[in-house]
């Protein structure tokens, strides 16, 4: 297993509905080390920008229009193999589904509400990662190949 980092996004109803603190305390009693953290609102062609992949699908609008509706806390994960566990701490997309214990099934009300993000594969990671931060704030995101570095010197 290697350290990875995730991105994690505490959606609008979440943040509404007063569920921070109840979620970081969650990613922390897991292990997760927050890297960075800052709240910001997007505009709605930033959250479709975000969320490009969905563009087609039936829910797009309703998504963006909720994800651009009010601020967000986004954060940087860190942790061995984080990108699957986020998503395991996250639940299913649906909260109806989302096993006993998860985020979503917990804190989140539907499918199209459902109180966290998280990246799916180490490449979403590292496009959603520089999305929201600079490279040089995505800490030790790319492993810098050694033979590379001898090479060029
Ligand atoms: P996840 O957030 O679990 O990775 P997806 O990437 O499939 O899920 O979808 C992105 C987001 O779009 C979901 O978190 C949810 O807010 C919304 N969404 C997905 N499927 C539906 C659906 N069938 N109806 C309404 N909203 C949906
Ligand atoms: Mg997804």
């Amino acid at each position: 297993m290697a350290l990875e980092q995730t991105l994690a996004i505490i959606k609008p109803d979440a943040i509404k509905n007063k569920h921070i603190g109840h979620i970081i305390e969650k990613i922390e009693a897991k292990g997760f080390a927050i890297q960075q953290a800052f709240m910001l609102q997007l505009a709605q062609e930033e959250a479709a920008e975000f969320y490009h992949i969905h563009a087609d699908k039936p829910f797009f609008n309703d998504l963006t229009t909720f994800m651009s509706s009010a601020p967000l806390m986004i954060m940087i994960l860190e942790k061995e193999n984080a990108i699957a566990e986020w998503r395991t701490l996250m639940g299913a997309t649906n909260p109806s589904e989302a096993e006993a214990g998860t985020i979503r099934a917990e804190y989140a009300n539907s499918i199209d509400e459902n109180a966290v993000h998280g990246s799916d594969s180490v490449e979403t990671a590292f496009e959603e990662i520089t999305f929201f931060f600079d490279a040089d704030e995505a800490l030790d995101f790319e492993e810098t190949p050694e033979s590379d570095t001898a090479a060029s010197e």
